[in-house]
């Protein structure tokens, strides 16, 4: 399967400061959650581009000298996050290429439906690709425009791509940030108020990022928004016809950092709210709430609080230990949450124990953790789950493995219990994910929870992409 699919990640990106690639590189560090495969920069100083990319975390992949060598008032960077599939360094980004009118770089998160027919066009006229990633496909699209301006280029290749794509470009003068109509990623505008710097403006996937670097958030760059930072200051182009919106939920879920405010909303208040509902709908009797650390603990803090139940922590996490996700087979994997969680018997024995995680994707982890808690002593394990039964995989930018391993898309909620070897196990309702937004659904993308894909069905390339993923996905 092309790892293109599977693509996880982070963009952030400084204009008009005077250490932008160390901002940069600050930046991606508080985004390392959304990406650790690769990593990448591209600075400009005005008359040329200078990049670094490499395959590792952050830390690893830019050390001082390197650093040193970005140099500019404006950079531009990118954290890549691929599981299955290969990891090549021809996938880092951002991307460099050169055109008629001078270089130009590109970070992406998200994935496009269309990439692949975008792809076969391309090449079928004569474009060359070095890498099996889709945002290549914008490159070359604006490449291969007619439009004479660079604005004119960017807005007939995106008005080409179908999907997710929240974008940062690099010129030799200019910073682009452009967000899709739907608006399914995240991706914020800072600016700097005060010191040296101040005016100079920022634009990352999470405010975590801002937060660090000490950026003020102004706005969410918005959907269908492309927003240019020049030497003239900061212009916001709405080109595109506007649809409904589809901002990603599992971002609230699980993916986003909790100290994020993200889609207007802080992260860590959405997810308490979501154990308190949790235990709202599905209470139990018990001594012990437990979170799955770290994904599940404000869940857990809200389940707690509304039930009543002690919060303790059952499970300890070893946090120098990457994601269990990163591993390539499922053998690594079984053997990965232990390498990263332990249970307490000091806590556990005797003890009638509610555990709580943000999901269940193949089952693997909770299986895992409740045969854990028992032999740790703990009488009963009631699992919750603070989001609906994942049932489909994401095709906009989160990494979901294939149907065929999604537990919950295959198994009822009671074979599910099973599997896992819990006394009970429930789920948060699809109403109760959204008591925290007033119970409106509108403007969001759920379909990992209930398989409604918010595509345009009409168009005939979509469709026929829709189903080439599928597909694909089944092989
Ligand atoms: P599994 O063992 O496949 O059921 O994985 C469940 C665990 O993976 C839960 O603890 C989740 O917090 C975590 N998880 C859910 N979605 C993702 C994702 N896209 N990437 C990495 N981890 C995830």
């Amino acid at each position: 399967m092309p790892d293109k699919f599977r693509e996880e990640c982070a963009v952030m990106g400084v204009y008009g400061h005077p250490e932008a690639a160390n901002m940069v590189y600050l930046g991606l560090y508080a985004l390392q959650h959304r990406g650790q495969e690769s990593s990448g920069i591209v600075s400009s100083d005005g008359k040329g581009l200078t990049s670094h990319r490499q395959m590792g975390l952050v830390a690893d992949v830019f050390k001082e000298d390197v650093i040193k060598r970005l140099e500019g008032s404006s950079a531009i960077g990118h954290n890549r996050y691929s599981t299955t599939g290969q990891s090549h360094l021809k996938n880092a980004q951002p991307f460099v290429v050169e055109y008629s009118q001078g270089p130009i770089a590109i970070s992406h998160n998200g994935n496009l439906v269309n990439g692949t027919l975008l792809r076969e066009e391309l090449e079928r006229a004569g474009s060359i690709f070095q890498s099996t990633s889709d945002t290549e496909v914008i490159i070359h699209l604006i490449a291969t425009s007619k439009e004479s301006s660079l604005m004119g280029r960017i807005i007939e290749a995106l008005a080409k791509a179908r999907g997710a794509y929240s974008l940062l470009f690099l010129t030799l003068d200019r910073m682009i940030a452009a967000r899709d109509p739907m608006g399914f990623r995240p991706l914020v505008l800072g600016r700097f108020q005060s010191g040296p710097s101040a005016g100079a403006y920022v634009v990352a996937s999470e405010t975590c990022a801002l937060d660090l670097i000490e950026a003020v958030y102004l706005r969410d760059v918005e959907p269908g928004e492309i927003v240019v930072f020049g030497p003239d200051g900061m212009e916001s182009l709405k080109p595109f016809p506007p649809v409904p919106h589809a901002k990603c939920i599992f971002e609230y879920i699980y993916f986003a950092r909790p100290d994020s405010n993200l889609f207007g909303h802080n992260v860590y208040q959405v997810r308490k709210a979501l154990g308190r509902q949790l235990a709202r709908e599905n209470g139990v009797p018990a001594d012990l709430v437990t979170p799955v650390p770290d994904s599940g603990v404000p869940a857990a803090i809200g389940y707690a609080e509304d039930s009543g139940i002690p919060l303790d922590f059952g499970l300890i996490r070893n946090h120098y230990v990457g994601r269990t996700f990163i591993e390539p087979s499922q053998s690594i994997r079984n053997f990965g949450v232990k390498i990263k969680l332990n249970a307490q018997r000091a806590v556990l024995e005797g003890k009638r124990v509610v555990v709580v995680d943000d999901s269940i994707v193949r089952g693997t982890t909770s299986r895992k953790i409740i045969r854990m808690l028992r032999d740790a002593g703990a009488k009963e394990v009631h699992m919750r789950i603070s989001s609906p039964p994942t049932v489909g995989p994401c095709y906009y930018g989160i990494d979901t493995p294939n149907r065929t391993e999604l537990i919950a898309a295959n198994g009822s909620v009671e074979e599910i219990r099973r599997y896992i070897e819990a006394d009970t196990l429930a789920y948060l309702s699809r109403d109760g994910m959204y008591t925290y937004f007033d119970g409106k659904s509108q403007g969001f993308c759920d379909a990992c929870f209930t398989g409604n894909y918010p595509v345009h069905f009409d168009d005939e390339g979509h469709t026929k992409q829709l189903h080439l993923f599928e597909a694909l996905q089944q092989r």
